[in-house]
């Protein structure tokens, strides 16, 4: 059987116009990511953390939302990182969850997951925070589908940053988290 190439090697060789998707998606997914990690540590409620449960707070890859011209190579960026990642997984989690850590994509979570949040987290972000956070998926399925320019990325980029400086005002429940 072939081995499968590098994560690192995988992205040289991927066509212009998905790299530059990809690039574009990759920026905004992990602005989006680095948001909800900010709040992960300052909350007590994600379900993520309910091991004995055996699954995340995401409950399934939802890979299926990942649509559009790059999508095969997103499948293919997704299939190394998770090779490339060490960690327990437990059985009956989603492919992409470590004990201990949760989800290992990052910045090549599908747009279902990052858009994701359960009851009970959803609740203590606006009792805590007093904010609703912004719908993530249609941003990201917009990236996937047009042809988005790079300031529509900034622009997203930056109005995630200040959403994040204002969340890291509160103070951290989860320090080993960090
Ligand atoms: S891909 Fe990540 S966020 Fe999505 S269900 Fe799996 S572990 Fe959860």
């Amino acid at each position: 059987m072939e081995a499968v190439t590098s994560f690192a090697q995988y992205e040289t060789q991927i066509r212009p116009e998905n790299a530059e998707i990809i690039k574009q998606y990759r920026e905004v997914a992990r602005a989006f990511d680095k948001l909800w990690k900010a709040i992960s540590v300052r909350s007590n409620q994600n379900s993520w953390r309910l091991e004995s449960r055996g699954i995340g707070s995401c409950n399934g890859d939802s890979g299926i939302s990942i649509f559009g011209p790059a999508k095969p190579d997103l499948f293919e960026l997704r299939k190394r990182r998770n090779l490339e990642t060490g960690g327990i997984r437990l059985a009956k989690a989603c492919e992409f969850h470590r004990a201990g850590r949760g989800c290992v994509l990052g910045d090549l979570k599908s747009p279902l997951c990052l858009d994701y949040v359960d009851s009970l987290h959803g609740d203590e972000m606006q009792r805590r925070f007093k904010v609703g956070i912004f719908k993530m998926e249609p941003t990201l399925l917009r990236i996937l589908s047009v042809n988005v320019s790079d300031d529509f990325v900034q622009m997203t980029v930056e109005k995630t940053q200040n959403m994040i400086d204002y969340i890291e005002t509160f103070p951290v429940l989860h320090p080993e988290e960090l």
